[in-house]
């Protein structure tokens, strides 16, 4: 395709770049300065150095416009919180005290106050910090840190676009501060947000920056009518300021619906968009609104989530449509590149075949670039890039990685009936309640026991040669020893091994299964000063051999009392991974699922009788939009029972999700038909049990009695209380008694006395039956 269009000089940019520095040095230097060895002066001058270091870059790879205020010390979002002056009265007099400290405090806690609250940013595995507000809020302006980076920008002779969090989207991730109704609606406190705005507005303006991003990414999930009126009302008032730059609000994650029309209509400059994956219906609807004469569009086109090349000729022909709806196209990445790591180029140890379908941030400004050329100068000027991005495209999709025979005709040859335990559940009740005689309200625990740091040390040993996997070994061992003993001791009734082997729940299997790739760099924020390296789901997954067996087999043969065995779910293990984007996603995870139905099968015929499959992720990973919800439900809860239902009626199908609000779910675990669900319910009084045993679930459930997130040990009566409560909405013989989730993030000391109390809870509410 030839695509030129000689007035235009199509633009290319990116919304927003890793933070952390090639060796991480951000982390380094902010942890630094919370140990105090890092003076504050010494911290803002690598902070200053490492956003030096990613513009010039940015402008030497070929961007016209670089973003600016998108750097943050730990999160983008509390940003805008002291943007706006939103700082809860609990930090106020640390912030004042020390604005940087203050900053902190918020993020993290002190002593005596609690931190902002962190949940996920939309569906990608990055945390943000929930703003708090209420009727009483005051917001003040304080540009200071956008105006100061939009200058270091400007200074270095760069084009800099200040990136701003909208001021919708920052209501609709707000929540009611503690102190404040529960139903109060941040959204109505927009009139008192705009000015603030305004003012930011006009001060980037002074600073020389010609453009500013406005993000609204709560505008692609499903809005109410009073929404997106206060979206038209946002943008209609800041479009009439006169005193301003000219305003890009940008979308991303998904399409926007309803909200397109609103934001077309807005008298703001121009539009971002997303064009990749279920965004891509963004084409769509900008023409059904008649494209955005006049304005610009930045055309999301290369996707910021993923790790893989863009299929550029297929980019183009999307571009090519985008010509003709909008006055001015440029050319970006569909979201922040905050959620990818830096470098592909940086990994060494992946094979040079597959690395070269491997695009970081850093190659995906370049995508970027060669995109935006090949609209200003034609396809010709970009040839080479075109056809090297064509081989790796071939070389992908022609690669014995990604087109594994086997696993294909297992994954074509699966039926219905695959996925589908041999009885119904009521008959498998029974033949478990045969052949296990547990006691009623049986205990158990989630699965992980406390990881110590002597077990990571000796995780550390063996990959550094310290020791050989002999001397490894005996010590993952001798602590499912010590844990098996434990448990037995303190009277649980299915045990655990205690996962000491497991660096992390998806790692560890991502290790084992062919078709995952691991990374060397590939850090991507988590949150704060938290880095997660995720396991690339590259190609056909595929089990060379037993995962866990071994060590369950060994925790086994220690006790007379049933072992659980522990494995990761199929959603789980794409949501924590890069996924493919060369399939569809329920492909990917019914080849994991296939893999695990044969680790479940060799753990049953290893004796195992109870076995726990978790999926933390399965809430999570819903769509953002209702409308795809129920495809997504409907392929992850079958991968779910493919991997667990290939087993006999008396084996016992456990599943664990590590959180308390699931109403939109509640269909779906029961489509998952396992016969004992864990939930975490502690904190919530077992709200949980109410609302399964409301919706009629049919199966046994293990509300949570003990928050392990805290190092507190719940005295015996709590627990029974929360029994007793339990009690009330799910019948003895179905209800089990565990803590909220696994405990490897605790100490022992606490642990023992805890599951002490649990056990003696569960006895004396056990006798009362
Ligand atoms: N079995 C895992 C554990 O106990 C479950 C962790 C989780 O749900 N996040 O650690
Ligand atoms: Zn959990």
């Amino acid at each position: 395709m030839t695509t030129t269009s000689a007035s235009a000089a199509h633009r290319a940019t990116v919304y927003g770049y890793p933070r952390q520095g090639p060796n991480r040095e951000l982390k380094k230097a902010v942890e630094g300065y919370w140990r105090g060895r890092v003076d504050a002066a010494t911290l803002r001058e690598t902070a200053a150095g490492l956003r030096r270091e990613v513009w010039r870059q940015l402008a030497d790879a070929g961007l016209h416009e670089v973003p600016t205020g998108d750097f943050s010390y730990y999160d983008h979002v509390l940003d805008t919180s002291v943007m706006v002056g939103a700082v809860p009265d609990r930090h106020r007099a640390a912030v004042a005290a020390d604005a940087l400290d203050g900053y902190f405090a918020m993020a993290r806690g002190t002593r005596d106050s609690a931190p902002l609250e962190m949940t996920k940013w939309f569906d990608t595995n990055y945390h943000y910090l929930v703003p708090e507000l209420g009727p009483d809020t005051v917001f003040a302006a304080d540009s200071t840190k956008q105006v100061a980076e939009a200058s270091e920008a400007t200074a270095l002779g760069l084009a800099a676009r200040p990136v701003l969090l909208g001021p919708v989207s920052y209501l609709l991730l707000a929540k009611p501060a503690p102190d404040v109704a529960a139903d109060f609606a941040p959204l109505t406190l927009l009139d008192r947000l705009l000015p603030v705005y305004a003012e930011v507005l006009a001060d980037l303006r002074a600073a020389g920056a010609r453009w500013v991003q406005l993000d609204e990414p709560a505008l692609v999930q499903d809005r109410t009518p009073a929404d997106l009126n206060a979206a038209a009302r946002a943008y209609r008032d800041l479009g009439a300021l006169t005193d301003r730059p000219r305003l890009l609000v940008a979308s991303y994650f998904d399409r926007l619906g309803e909200a397109l029309p609103v934001l077309a209509a807005a008298p703001v400059e121009g539009l971002a968009l997303d064009f990749t994956g279920p965004a891509a219906a963004n084409l769509a609807g900008l023409a059904a609104v008649g494209g955005l004469p006049g304005k610009r569009l930045v055309a999301g086109v290369v996707d910021g989530r993923n790790v893989w090349i863009n299929d550029l000729e297929k980019s183009l022909a999307t571009l090519g449509i985008l010509l003709g709806l909008a006055d001015r196209v440029d050319v970006a990445a569909s979201c922040s590149l905050l959620h990818v790591p830096l470098d592909a180029t940086a990994e060494r140890d992946i094979d040079p075949q597959v690395a070269r379908w491997l695009a970081f941030a850093r190659q995906k400004v370049d995508e970027v670039v060669t995109l935006a050329r090949a609209l200003a100068h034609g396809t010709e000027a970009v040839a080479p890039q075109l056809a090297a991005n064509r081989a790796g495209l071939a070389s992908r999709a022609g690669s014995a990685l990604t087109r594994d025979p086997a696993v294909r005709a297992r994954t074509a040859a699966v039926t219905e009936a695959d996925a589908r335990r041999g009885q119904p559940y009521a008959e498998r009740a029974a033949a478990q309640r045969a052949h296990l005689r547990l006691p009623l309200l049986p205990t158990t625990t989630i699965g992980s026991f406390p990881q110590t740091s002597e077990l990571r040390a000796a995780r550390a040993d063996l990959r550094a040669g310290r020791v050989d996997a002999a001397a490894y070994e005996a010590r993952v061992e001798a602590e499912i020893r010590a844990v098996i003993d434990f448990q037995e001791r303190a009277g649980l009734d299915v045990l655990v091994h205690g996962e000491p082997e497991r660096n992390d729940m998806v790692q560890y299997f991502a290790e084992q299964l062919s078709g995952y790739l691991a990374t060397q760099h590939g850090w991507v924020q988590s949150y704060g000063t938290r880095y997660v390296r995720p396991p690339v789901l590259a190609g056909d997954v595929a089990r060379p051999g037993p995962m866990t067996v071994r060590w369950t087999r060994y925790a086994q043969a220690r006790t007379e009392r049933p072992v659980k065995g522990m494995l990761t779910g199929p959603v789980t293990m794409l949501a924590w991974s890069f996924v493919r984007d060369d399939q569809p996603l329920a492909e990917t995870a019914r080849q994991v699922a296939l893999a695990l139905r044969d680790e479940v099968a060799d753990l049953e015929a290893a004796g195992t009788s109870v076995i726990q499959v978790d999926e933390p992720a399965l809430r999570e990973t819903l769509p953002l939009r209702a409308a795809d919800r129920a495809a997504y439900l409907a392929w992850a809860t079958e991968a779910f029972r493919l991997a667990t239902s290939g087993v006999r009626p008396r084996t016992q199908v456990h599943t664990h999700m590590c959180y308390a609000e699931f109403g939109d779910i509640l269909s779906a675990i029961d489509a998952l038909d396992a016969d004992v669900i864990s939930l975490e319910a502690a904190r919530s009084h077992m709200r949980v049990a109410d609302e399964l045993a409301a919706a009629g679930y049919p199966r046994e459930v293990g509300p949570g009695v003990y928050d392990i997130h805290s190092p507190r040990v719940p005295e015996v009566a709590e627990m029974v209380g929360l029994l007793r409560a339990g009690l009330v909405a799910v019948p003895a013989d179905r209800l089990w008694v565990n803590p909220d989730c696994g405990l490897k993030t605790r100490g022992w000391p606490e642990t023992r006395r805890s599951l002490e109390h649990l056990v003696a809870a569960a006895r004396e509410v056990r006798a009362e039956q």
